[in-house]
């Protein structure tokens, strides 16, 4: 059974896109059983990741309004999905995918928090405070490299008071996007185990996007967990674009610094399917059991590989979420 930290299923198919990774019957077959599946308000405008170095601009700010609107739209589609929407961890079951509402950027949500309680209604069980631009309660990282995840202030007093409230309502808090100074800010004000649901080590692929040491053995400190990010720009120690020429290794030298730091017990994934250019072996949710193999031949025993997989998914939701 797969759990899977990030996926852009739902914004692909809301910008009328073919999702090129997700197929949630065949993956289903292949044994994933979902994870979480982000709300991203999408920034104007593309990425280019295509030379090194890079430092691109924050993208600029959306209004609540227009964030509000579009998020509604985004959870239309994503209950309108052939998914279980999950709130206990029970709720995750092999053979059927299970879908965590996540909001990756909290620009939907009322400065005042005024209708945040509403979304956990409808089933909300993780936010990200900001994506990679500024907002009410915080500004995002970046996207620079090679570059430290350093780049400005923090959260805003607001983004204190989210942190707060999402631990009071159990709704976890995804680190990434964050600044460092994000992150850190995070780490003092939260209760909950310290979770980054799609970012990678920093040591290995110097980019804003991903963790540095110090970071990884804060996590590691509450119980937390990180997903590990399949797209390429994040696992390269160069940062280039280029899926071809990227092996399945090049994720299994991230999962082995990670455990090494952290232990298997803090390890997870969290592709970015449909959200990112991962290496050719990887490009479909089927493909996963490829990585897998690649972990078994060094040695990983089943057990290690289920906490990989799904079990350190579990833990860290049913204590966040109570
Ligand atoms: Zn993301």
């Amino acid at each position: 059974m797969i759990i899977d930290g990030h996926n852009d299923l739902a914004l692909t198919l809301w910008e009328g896109k073919e999702p090129i990774h997700v197929d949630l019957a065949a993956a289903e077959e292949a044994g994933f059983a979902g994870g979480f599946f982000a709300m991203n308000v999408p920034s104007p405008g593309s990425l280019a990741f295509d030379a090194v170095p890079y430092a691109l601009p924050l993208s600029s700010e959306i209004p609540f309004e227009e964030a509000a609107r579009i998020t509604d739209e985004l959870y239309e589609v994503l209950v309108g999905l052939p998914v279980r929407i999950v709130t206990s961890v029970d709720d995750f079951r092999p053979g059927s995918v299970g879908a965590v509402v996540h909001i990756e950027g909290a620009e939907a949500i009322a400065p005042d928090l005024s209708n945040l309680e509403s979304w956990y209604e409808r089933g909300l069980r993780s936010l990200g405070p900001v994506w990679s631009r500024p907002n009410a309660f915080g500004r995002g990282v970046p996207f620079a490299f090679p570059a430290s995840p350093d780049t400005g202030p923090g959260l805003t007093a607001a983004g204190v008071e989210l942190v707060r409230a999402c631990n009071r309502l159990g709704i976890l808090v995804d680190l990434s996007h964050l600044n460092a100074a994000g992150f850190w800010d995070v780490a003092s004000v939260s209760a909950a185990p310290l979770v980054a649901t799609h970012s990678n080590a920093h040591a290995l692929s110097p980019s804003t996007r991903n963790l540095t040491d110090r970071q990884l053995a804060a996590i590691r400190d509450t119980g937390g967990v990180v997903g590990v990010n399949f797209a390429v720009t994040f696992l390269r120690a160069d940062g280039l674009h280029l899926p071809d020429e990227t092996p399945i290794e090049e994720i299994v030298r991230h999962v082995d610094h990670l455990v090494e730091l952290m232990g298997v017990d803090h390890v997870a994934l969290g592709s970015d399917f449909d959200g990112c250019t991962p290496p050719q072996a990887l490009d479909d949710a089927t493909k996963v059991p490829a990585l897998l193999d690649a972990l078994a031949a060094r040695g990983w025993g089943d057990d290690d590989l289920r906490a990989l997989c799904h079990r350190n998914w579990l833990r860290v939701l049913a204590v966040t979420w109570r």
